[in-house]
């Protein structure tokens, strides 16, 4: 079996257009654990670990954007400035597997598997991220909520490398939260993103593991935008419960076997209220 390895982004984009049946491998930690159980056949592979721009990350000041590229670990999305900008995808890369998982697993691994149960996609739902696409015809750039169209299905045409995001860099409090059967290594049952902007004034929720898609709950972030105190950074009890009630409302679980659609629902109201609490701490 050929295993091309690229090292730059061209080469590597060349590559896959020449080959585009060929599997695109990053840190293999969901491809690998695909093709040996055989739910996936193999017949070329190009290996992406070694393409310079895929693992580089920066930030624009003026713009108030960062791009990841899609190489990028969790253990460097979890650290340091970037972790500072994009604090909701620290906290979602933190959750993830265990410190091998989250030195090998990559940002665009989890695009390119695209579960609902993924940690890093209600972050990005939730930062309506722009996923960008490269291809020997160019780059076309979308926004996660058209890139995710299904269980296990993107966007992303034959031929196509992820090769990063573009988050918007808030301002406010933001966190990432999620439900599992242990406490670590574990994929989550409900997971739930929340973040606010002050200086919009703007809520973003992003529900995880409770539907075919990562889900926005649209009512529940103009709900709690307008009834919040922005200046004081407060909310009420009675807001929060409402609030927690619309974000459950919004989830379309089921039964299956991790969880009941019944305690994925109750879970999402639960982390909604205490992720408000923390983003309007003064209450
Ligand atoms: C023990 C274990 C624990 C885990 N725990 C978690 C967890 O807690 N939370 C979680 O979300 N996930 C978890 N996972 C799943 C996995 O680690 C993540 O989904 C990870 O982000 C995959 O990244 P990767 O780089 O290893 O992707 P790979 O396995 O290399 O690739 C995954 C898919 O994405 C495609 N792909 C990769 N890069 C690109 C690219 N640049 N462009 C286009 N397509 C691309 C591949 O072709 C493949 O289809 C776990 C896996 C294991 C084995």
């Amino acid at each position: 079996m050929p295993v091309l390895v690229p090292r730059s982004l061209a080469e590597a984009v060349q590559m896959v257009s020449s080959e585009p049946s060929a599997l695109l491998l990053a840190g293999g930690t969901d491809l690998l654990v695909e093709t040996n159980s055989g739910h996936r056949t193999v017949d070329s592979v190009v290996a992406l670990d070694r393409v310079p721009e895929l693992r580089t990350w920066s930030s624009d000041r003026t713009a108030r954007t960062v791009f990841v590229g899609s190489g990028v670990p969790y253990s460097e999305l979890m650290r340091g400035e970037l972790a500072a900008l994009a604090p909701a995808l620290a906290q979602a890369s933190r959750t993830v597997g265990s410190p091998q998982i989250r030195h090998a697993g990559t940002l665009g691994g989890n695009l390119g598997t695209c579960s609902p149960a993924g940690d890093a996609l209600p972050v990005l739902a939730a930062l309506d991220a722009a996923v960008h696409l490269v291809s020997a015809s160019g780059e076309r750039v979308i926004p996660f909520s058209a890139f995710m169209v299904g269980v296990k299905r993107n966007a992303r045409a034959p031929g196509e490398i992820i090769s990063g995001v573009t988050l918007p860099v808030l301002d406010g409090w933001q966190g990432y939260s999620k439900v599992g059967v242990r406490n670590a290594m574990v994929i989550a049952t409900a997971s739930s993103c929340l973040a606010v902007d002050r200086s919009q004034r703007s809520v973003r929720v992003a529900l995880g593991s409770v539907g075919p898609v990562i889900l926005r709950c649209p009512e529940a972030e103009g709900f709690l935008a307008r009834s919040a105190d922005w200046e004081r950074e407060s909310v009420s009890d009675d807001i929060v419960s409402e609030f927690a009630q619309q974000c459950a409302a919004a989830a379309r679980p089921i039964d299956d076997h991790r969880s009941t659609a019944s305690y994925r629902r109750h879970a999402i109201g639960v982390m909604a209220a205490r992720q408000a609490r923390r983003a309007f701490p003064h209450g």
